[in-house]
């Protein structure tokens, strides 16, 4: 084999997608792919909602997911085109209602965030709720319906990413990367688990919640965090029209209908608990407890399929994205609970920098750096007959 240009680590939505981009560019890719049915891609529900799963805290997170949302129909065009096939993207709102008192007066809190984040809503009454979802339980007390937070069906779209990546060229891998190669502080290749070593002198770590275990790059702060989901099959009972998130009873769940009808992912825990891969009788429990709370009939569709994923998380629950101390090493993971969203973005930034050196404005704010921290204050203590304290470094 000859030696790529670049290597990119991970086969999920984030690396398969850059690999796609660089390639179309013109550049000589290998894809190490992993294992692409534990990938969080292929277990998650697809939600692309900057404006519902906002929170109080994530600001920043909040421009990048808006930046990403604007990308999509776009994004999904190219992939339709380069691939022949469907890109998973559907365009129709997201429904957030609330169950009791205290949800009603949760979702109302949140309204007035968004209010003066002057992010569009609609609020909606019980009555207005059933009429958009007629499928909604009676004692549904409100709702907020969100036009611009739509979902794709993320399974479709990471078999489409690979259709177009391997038409553009990109050479896939089966395996692991054990460990990134350097020399004086610069990438000189990537050594699979098998040993085999790819001599490049770029690489892209876009290998999600994996990322801390590649040997051979700087500290990375990802860590797995396990979600739990259901595939719910509606047979012959009808499905909800649109996506429906709801606060009940306190817990938080969603309900994503695809396009075809046959298929309801409901979610999700959030479990900090590793690589732990059970799926539980309490996890299985509550989610379809809350979902039939919100949509009775969920009660008769057939339970298709349970998973477990790990979201690639963060200490701010942003990505890390660009270059690092280590030349020829460009990080593109920690994605954590907007991965499919952000597809587009990251991409595209990822391979831009890689073939440029230029990182988009949109992203400085996501470096590595940002975890770095200042450097440890000296510490000062009193020498007997000293004029001033000692510094002790
Ligand atoms: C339950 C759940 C629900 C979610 N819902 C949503 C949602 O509604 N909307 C949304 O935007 N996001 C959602 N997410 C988040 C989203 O799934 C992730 O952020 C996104 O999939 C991360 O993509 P990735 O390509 O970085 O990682 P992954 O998809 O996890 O892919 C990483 C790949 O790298 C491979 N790999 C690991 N180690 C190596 C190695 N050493 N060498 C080579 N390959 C390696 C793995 O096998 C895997 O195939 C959800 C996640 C979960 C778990």
């Amino acid at each position: 084999m000859s030696a790529p240009d670049v290597v990119v680590v991970g086969g999920g939505l984030i690396g398969t997608a850059t690999a796609w981009r660089l390639a179309e560019a013109g550049a000589d890719v290998t894809l190490v792919v992993g294992e692409r049915s534990a990938a969080a891609s292929r277990v998650a529900a697809g939600m692309l909602a900057p404006v519902t799963e906002t929170t109080f805290t994530e600001r920043t997170l909040l421009a990048l997911n808006q930046a990403s949302s604007e990308r999509w129909p776009s994004f999904s065009a190219e992939v339709v085109e380069a691939s022949g096939r469907p890109s998973g993207l559907r365009e129709g709102p997201t429904l957030s209602v609330a169950s009791d008192a205290d949800d009603g007066a949760r979702l109302r809190t949140f309204a007035d965030y968004l209010d003066r984040l002057g992010l569009r809503h609609d609020r909606l009454t019980s009555r207005e709720c059933r009429a958009l979802e007629p499928l909604l339980a009676p004692t549904v007390r409100s709702g907020l319906l969100v036009p611009t937070d739509w979902s794709c069906d993320n399974r479709v779209l990471l078999e489409a990413l690979a259709v177009a990546a391997e038409r553009a060229g990109v050479r896939e891998v089966t395996g692991f990367v054990h460990r990134v190669e350097s020399t004086d502080g610069r990438v000189t290749g990537a050594t699979l688990a098998d040993g085999t070593t790819l001599a490049t002198g770029r690489v892209v770590l876009a290998n999600g919640a994996w990322a801390a275990q590649v040997d051979g790059v700087p500290t990375v702060p990802v860590r797995p965090v396990k979600g739990q989901v259901l595939r719910l099959d509606p047979g012959r009972f009808p499905g909800p029209g649109m996506t429906v998130r709801a606060f009940s009873r306190g817990n938080e769940v969603y309900l994503v209908p695809r396009e075809h009808g046959h298929e309801v992912v409901v979610g999700a825990t959030v479990e900090e608990q590793g690589f732990d891969h059970r799926v539980t009788a309490g996890g299985v429990y509550e989610l379809l407890r809350d979902a039939r709370e919100v949509i009775p009939m969920t009660a008769e569709y057939a339970l298709a399929e349970t998973n477990v994923g790990w979201r690639p998380g963060t200490p701010d629950n942003a990505p890390i994205l660009g270059g690092c101390e280590l030349a020829g090493l460009t990080l593109a993971t920690g994605h954590h609970r907007n991965g499919v969203l952000l597809t587009p973005v990251s991409a595209d930034v990822t391979a831009g920098f890689v073939l440029t050196g230029e990182l988009a404005e949109v992203v400085t704010p996501f470096t590595l750096a940002r975890f770095a921290g200042p450097p440890p204050a000296p510490r000062l203590r009193a020498v007997p007959g000293a004029r001033g304290p000692e510094v002790v470094r």
